[in-house]
């Protein structure tokens, strides 16, 4: 079959099993452009109700299903030579994807110059919100690369738990599934547990995916209402150059990363995953995606002891998307403020937005706090950062709807290749989207 009947097919069928998703998003796209502009405060509070519901929900069993998840992937590994292959493997795939997307983002905004000309619209914003988080985001990071790391390793690990700190639980169950892992039969009774705790949270997902379609509805609703179209031409440069990077990464970056690497054939990947990447466009969550993601790669022919293992980690610490969104959002203030972009200073840039990427969790509105990591380093006077800062915030949550689409889906890319290596992957389900199990 030719290749563009393919992607019509794999992506028809992914829209026709979830129309109702998409449906929701174009239905709140639409809506939003209305409400901008009117003033219905009741039907924006209960959008904004609506979506906070489906986002909670969601959010309600991420740390145990990450919990359980990594516990029965590492366990089920066992073998230590087997856990290192793996690990090493994951660490990088997820690096070579990463790298491909800030060193996008960095051509891309050195050809197109987004930021020539910005600062004139950049300077008229002032929020003093946004001046607080960047002196709140600021202060935590202090320009010292080395107390962020001594955050991760989390001294209570009750408290992370209960914190929701999310790097720092995954740095403390992976410790802990190793462990569990090496002792041997002795671990039974705990993988038993924690092997019913993902069976119920991965039930209690589906139940929640019934709401999938309203949720995504009224968050891209409230979304796009807040800002309206008029924003989009005003900044088309800026996110026309980000829109291309993103398109660069799902239409080149992953086809060939998966035919370098694997017999993975990404159209009928994108179909088997297309519930949740709609979701994570409408939820701008990676974390809250999360259940959906594994659902989707476990009913659709990738095995459970892959995706438990690859994806709670790729839904933390593997954000390409955002990556590249932060190289291209720094570079553009550096235009736009007219600061000399040297080789090195570009390099430095690109090389800060994988760390910082890394240590954001995934929530809505993570990447651009983190950003202030880069620019820390750049020498930018405290009211440039906050005008810039301010301009970036005006968009934020619709670059934040695409890069989480990115992230998430460079997850499963990711998954799909090692699951693919380690001869995990059913390829008769998978290449038949006719036969996919619904999620809900
Ligand atoms: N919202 C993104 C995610 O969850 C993180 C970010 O803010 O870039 O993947």
């Amino acid at each position: 079959m030719k290749l563009h009947m393919q992607i019509l097919i794999a992506l028809g069928l992914g829209i026709k099993r979830n129309w109702h998703i998409f449906f929701g998003i174009i239905a709140g796209i639409l809506v939003g452009i209305f409400l901008h502009g009117h003033s219905f405060p009741l039907v924006q509070t209960l959008l904004t109700f609506i979506g906070q519901v489906f986002i909670r929900l969601i959010q309600m069993v991420v740390i145990p299903l990450v919990v359980s998840a990594i516990v029965i992937g590492i366990t089920s590994v066992g073998d230590n030579k087997q856990l290192g292959k793996f690990g090493s493997k994951m660490v990088l795939y997820y690096g070579i994807i990463t790298v491909a997307a800030v060193a996008i983002g960095a051509t891309l905004a050195l050809i197109f110059k987004p930021g020539l000309g910005a600062a004139s619209y950049i300077a008229a914003n002032t929020a003093s919100e946004v001046q607080a988080s960047v002196a709140t985001a600021m202060a935590q990071q202090q320009g010292n690369i080395l107390n962020i790391f001594l955050g991760f390793i989390p001294s209570n690990p009750l408290s992370a738990l209960a914190n929701g700190n999310m790097v720092a639980i995954i740095v403390f169950v992976l410790l802990f599934a190793i462990a569990l892992a090496k002792v041997g039969e002795v671990n039974r009774p705990i993988v038993s547990f924690f092997e019913s705790v993902f069976a119920a949270t991965m039930k209690i997902t589906d139940w929640i995916m019934f709401l999938a379609a309203p949720g995504v509805f009224a968050l891209t609703a409230s979304a796009v209402s807040s800002f309206g179209i008029d924003i989009f031409m005003s900044i088309s440069k800026y996110l026309g150059v980000l829109a291309i990077g993103f398109i660069l990464q799902l239409f080149v970056v992953y086809p060939l990363f998966l035919k370098f690497f694997s017999k993975v054939n990404i159209w009928m990947l994108y179909s088997a995953v297309a519930e949740a990447m709609m979701v994570a466009f409408g939820t701008a969550s990676s974390s809250a995606t999360l259940p959906l993601t594994i659902a989707c790669c476990e009913k659709r022919g990738i095995s459970h002891k892959i995706s438990s293992f690859v994806l709670p980690l790729g839904a933390t610490l593997n954000m390409d998307g955002t990556a590249l969104l932060q190289t291209v959002a720094v570079i553009f203030l550096t235009q736009a403020y007219g600061v000399e972009l040297t080789p090195f200073l570009v390099i430095q840039i690109a090389l800060l937005a994988i760390i910082a990427s890394s240590t954001c969790a995934g929530i809505p509105g993570a990447g651009l706090i983190t950003i202030a990591l880069i620019l820390d380093g750049m020498g930018l006077s405290p009211e440039q950062l906050v005008a810039g800062f301010a301009f970036l915030f005006t968009i934020e949550r619709v670059t934040d709807m695409m890069r989480t689409l990115v992230n998430v889906t460079s997850d499963t890319v990711v998954v799909a290749a090692i699951a693919d290596n380690e001869n995990e992957i059913n390829y008769d389900l998978l290449n038949n989207p006719q036969a996919y199990e619904e999620i809900a």
